[in-house]
């Protein structure tokens, strides 16, 4: 078991403000241990849930109490679906949640999609838009309801946002409906090849049927949000299931239209960082922008000696990820011109 000192509150110089909890990749079923699609990492499918246990444990005794605990999706495996077992899996998982004393807010991936369709999700457990912050006088920053999107301030002058990577899918979405036909159409167009969830000979590997992407209409959104955060200098930390820079991620993984993402980010000086998963392996890069891009280790490929998860402490200048396991500590300065004069 990995139990190093955490960098904690007393032993820095600047002070310390609050902090979070970040989980990916949890994919429980009740299953024997297996492989991932290329058959080169284990994946512990019961043992995900003793992980899940270890981890609330961890963030409930913390001398000083996350405010929040962010599940960057992934929750259930999408074999459940084959074994009719997504919400018996489902349930267990969220009973296990229940025993965290902080609130959760939940990221939905394509397994979440493989288990349930949309319209299920938005009326399940794993709908955490009721923890949403709302502005007063600033309707443009009001998600609409096309989309999983909302934000909410878990500390003055913080504000999280968590974003649709499946905003644009063919999962989850009802095949008679025009929005199946026009994000086929985008996969298509990108991928001709006869399994879509395959990259292979692909300029853009991205656009395989696993990943999805952001609406314009979400993307709008988020410019607003934004510019309201920039506008009031508050610090702003993004998380989806899907990374949206190539150089914190495998080519294959990414958000359809990453591109228009970071577009949108980089116009702005608010972001800080953006928390992902998907990936497993985890990776970590700083954009020219100074946004810190963070892929955390999925729980799903974590042998049961091991952990993965982890406690981001914030500072007025920075945010140290302090890993548990096989996820490693990284310290997050902010844009040195956007740091708090305190
Ligand atoms: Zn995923």
């Amino acid at each position: 078991m990995d139990d190093k000192p955490g960098p904690g509150p007393l032993s820095e110089t600047s002070e310390f403000l609050f902090s979070f909890g970040v989980i990916a990749d949890i994919q429980y079923a009740d299953l024997e241990d297996g492989y991932n699609f290329q058959g080169n990492r284990r994946r512990y499918y019961r043992h995900s849930l003793l992980h899940l246990q270890g981890a609330i444990e961890h963030w409930n005794t913390e001398g000083s109490p996350p405010r929040c605990v962010l599940q960057l999706g992934d929750i259930i495996d999408g074999y459940n679906a084959q074994y009719k077992a997504s919400e018996k899996s489902l349930e267990l998982v969220m009973n296990t949640f229940q025993m965290l004393k902080v609130p959760v807010h939940h990221t939905w991936g394509n397994h979440e999609f493989y288990n349930f369709s949309r319209n299920y999700l938005t009326n399940s457990k794993l709908n955490t838009k009721f923890l949403e912050d709302q502005i007063v006088h600033h309707p443009e920053t009001v998600p609409s309801e096309n989309y999983y999107a909302y934000h909410f301030v878990p500390f003055p002058q913080f504000r999280f946002i968590l974003l649709d990577a499946y905003d644009l899918s063919v999962l989850g979405v009802d095949q008679s409906s025009a929005k199946y036909q026009q994000c086929l159409k985008i996969l298509k167009g990108h991928n001709p090849n006869s399994e879509l969830n395959s990259p292979q000979g692909l300029s853009e590997p991205q656009f395989v049927q696993f990943n999805g992407g952001f609406s314009q209409e979400q993307l709008n959104w988020l410019n607003e949000v934004l510019t309201f955060s920039d506008t009031n200098q508050e610090k702003v930390v993004i998380v989806s299931h899907l990374p949206i820079y190539p150089e914190a991620s495998d080519s294959v993984c990414l958000a359809w239209n990453y591109r228009d993402a970071l577009a949108v980010i980089w116009s702005h000086r608010c972001v800080v960082c953006f928390f992902a998963g998907h990936t497993h392996d985890g990776g970590y890069s700083e954009d020219p922008f100074g946004v810190h891009h963070v892929n955390l280790e999925g729980v799903i490929e974590t042998a049961p000696d091991s952990q993965a998860f982890g406690t981001v402490y914030v500072y007025p200048d920075k945010m140290m990820l302090k890993g548990r396991g096989r996820v490693p500590d990284r310290i997050m300065n902010y844009k040195r011109e956007n740091a708090f004069r305190c």
